[in-house]
């Protein structure tokens, strides 16, 4: 049987669309599409026939399975052309146990999926090399598109005019003036989009590109296209193929437009269909409280959700008040017994020093996770022995004026317990032998 995908709606009213035709929302009653995947086909192999096909693939340069997304592409996008494919070879980062920052917070089993180590330096990376070649697909195809545009938070840009560029196709990058990190402003600039300052919040960029992209020329970007899901859903996969199929007991990202938690449960669930694994760990979304709409919807029940006005964070990519995938993200916690937990800017902040001291460097959003992980070991949601993973969502280097204001004691609403300031001294050999004494006793 020959494996296919196309897009139905998300809401169930039954209307399907080809993945090469320039749709966002179900045209008959506006909800989100999804990409649904003839799962029959796809067990033409057994599970461990899968399992097999993976690990052979795994980080080889053959084309396209440099790219841990690609080595997956039956799962992906089935029927793709070679040729129509923009990589990076993304994905395939490191799974790293986060041994001694563990045992410091009570758990054993601590592991960091290090999605931040990758071309542009984020996760999004993952989902951007599936949005792009499908653009290039549909221009194979005949169709014509004029550019592809997102609205950011500085993830998204970076990743998009990164792929944009490697394929020879415009990008336009609309950011919140002032609410992205310099490294993030650079990185479009670097690649040669277009790039709008705007001023206003993410959530009003998103409006501006929805209507920018609304007539079809202009090709939407954000992850309200399902298509950028699907790539983001490898991290499920490569996450239980790196612990040689097995299982975790929980995986925690943090979250703001909510579609990597969404991908994330997708990976999952066609895994278990699919017979690679029998259980599912529970998913937990980590929010910054001063962004938390799911937060606050879960502490309700998922009875109640309302948008809200998302507040100044060092979090700064998940500084969000009205997530597009909110419903996307309850179906998968529903559908997980997962949580969701939150972090203040000090507990973030405190959290990211002291995981810091260990070897890491973390990007805030990976803080806002670790610092939900504490919390919940804390109050027992977690117990000591269980296995947890943590995806990391970027690079700490792509933040370092959080970095920096931390360890100057200049972040509002943080106290800096463990900032460390360079030692400035003539350059003197005693001097810099008493500054060692001093700090490690003579
Ligand atoms: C985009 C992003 C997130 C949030 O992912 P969503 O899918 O929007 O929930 C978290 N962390 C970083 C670093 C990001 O770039
Ligand atoms: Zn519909």
């Amino acid at each position: 049987m020959k494996h296919s995908a196309g897009f139905v709606c998300f809401a169930g009213c039954g209307e399907r669309y080809a993945l090469d035709e320039v749709i966002y929302r179900c045209r008959a009653c506006g909800a989100l599409l999804d990409v649904e995947h003839d799962v029959e086909a796809l067990r033409d192999r057994s599970a461990a026939a899968w399992m097999t096909t993976f690990e052979r693939r795994w980080m080889r340069t053959e084309w396209p399975f440099g790219s841990g997304v690609w080595g997956k592409r039956e799962w992906v996008y089935p029927g793709i052309a070679d040729e129509s494919i923009v990589s990076f070879a993304e994905g395939g980062s490191n799974l790293l146990w986060a041994e001694r920052y563990g045992r410091s917070i009570g758990l054993r089993d601590l592991w960091v999926k290090q999605c931040g180590n990758s071309h542009t330096g984020s996760f999004k990376d993952l989902g951007m090399t599936v949005l792009v070649s499908a653009v290039r697909e549909m221009i194979r195809r005949g169709r014509s598109v004029r550019a592809v545009a997102c609205a950011s938070t500085g993830d998204t840009s970076a990743a998009l005019s990164a792929y944009c560029a490697a394929a020879g196709l415009p990008a336009l990058v609309l950011l919140p003036k002032d609410k992205v990190s310099i490294a993030q402003l650079l990185q479009p600039l670097a690649n040669g989009a277009m790039v709008f300052s705007l001023d206003t919040d993410f959530d009003g960029c998103m409006k501006v590109v929805q209507s920018l992209t609304e007539d079809g020329g202009i090709y939407l970007a954000n992850s309200m296209n399902s298509l950028r899901i699907e790539g983001q859903k490898t991290v499920a996969v490569e996450i239980v193929q790196q612990f040689d199929w097995e299982v975790p007991d929980w995986i925690v990202v943090p979250g703001g437009n909510l579609g990597n938690v969404y991908a994330l449960g997708k990976g999952l669930l066609l895994m278990r269909e699919l017979g690679l694994i029998s259980r599912l760990p529970r998913l937990c979304v980590a929010q910054a409280e001063r962004a938390n709409p799911l937060y606050r919807a879960f502490v309700a029940g998922f009875e109640r959700y309302a948008p809200i006005t998302a507040a100044r964070t060092a979090a700064s990519a998940i500084q969000i008040g009205a997530p597009v995938s909110i419903d996307r993200a309850v179906k998968m916690l529903r559908a997980t017994n997962g949580v969701v937990e939150q972090a203040t800017e000090d507990e973030l902040a405190d959290t990211a020093a002291r995981a810091d001291a260990t070897g890491m460097y973390n990007c805030p959003h990976t803080a806002v996770a670790l610092a939900a992980v504490e919390k919940l070991v804390k109050v027992g949601t977690i117990a000591p022995d269980e296995r947890v993973v943590v995806v990391s969502t970027a690079h700490g280097l792509k933040f370092t004026e959080f970095k920096r204001a931390y360890h100057e004691g200049s972040l509002e609403g943080v106290t800096s317990r463990h900032a460390n300031r360079p030692i400035e001294l003539p350059a003197d050999v005693d001097a810099v032998r008493r500054a060692i004494d001093a700090r490690l006793g003579g």
